[in-house]
């Protein structure tokens, strides 16, 4: 069987973490991508599965090797999606990335066969709704996280897959099915 390298993305809050990590927890032939960041490991973060913990020389000495399938920089650190982790690993799995619409249209790019899937929520109201309910965010960050939903809404169009999380079993069936599909 192929492998496949999926970049799933959506807006914060439409379950797609959960969705991906329930997925890998019942599919021993999918894994998740490890993403290189220069941020210093929170606690509890390991090197190799959270994240591979690199310093600013090295990232950029490996940006300069084109090591990168794409990579961006965040709140001054750069993140990025090593190409020879996503190799090594598509030999005998398929590799899923959890990745904002940037990050995704960039890896399409150096990488063509990359299946693009958005996780949208049945409807803008509900999402409000998901992330209101988090009770983790004030009023002026959901403002900022439905207009950067919006952005990435936009760019509904350039993706292979668009997964509706209306019932998440469903929503799971439906990631697992295009993997098999691909
Ligand atoms: P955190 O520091 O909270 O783990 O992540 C900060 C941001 O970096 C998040 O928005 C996350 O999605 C993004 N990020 C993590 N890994 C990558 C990556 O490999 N590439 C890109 N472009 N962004 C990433």
């Amino acid at each position: 069987m192929r492998h496949v390298l999926l970049a799933v993305s959506g807006p914060s809050g439409v379950g797609k973490g959960t969705m991906v990590k329930t997925l890998i927890s019942r599919r021993p032939d999918v894994v998740e991508s490890v993403s290189c960041t220069t941020r210093a490991p929170r606690e509890g973060e390991i090197h190799g599965k959270h994240y591979f913990f690199l310093s600013r020389e090295e990232f950029e000495r490996r940006i300069a090797e084109d090591d990168f399938l794409e990579y961006d920089e965040h709140f001054g650190n750069y993140y990025g999606t090593p190409k020879s982790f996503v190799r090594e690993t598509l030999k005998t799995k398929s590799v899923i990335m959890e990745i904002d619409v940037v990050g995704s249209l960039n890896a399409k790019k150096t990488f063509p066969e990359c299946v693009l899937v958005m996780v949208v929520p049945p409807s803008l109201d509900e999402l409000k709704r998901r992330l209101s309910g988090r009770g983790s965010e004030t009023e002026a960050q959901i403002e900022n996280r439905l207009a950067r939903m919006e952005y990435e809404l936009s760019h509904k169009d350039l993706y292979d897959y668009i997964i509706v999380n209306d019932d998440l079993e469903k929503a799971i069936a439906d990631l697992s099915k295009i993997i098999d599909g691909e």
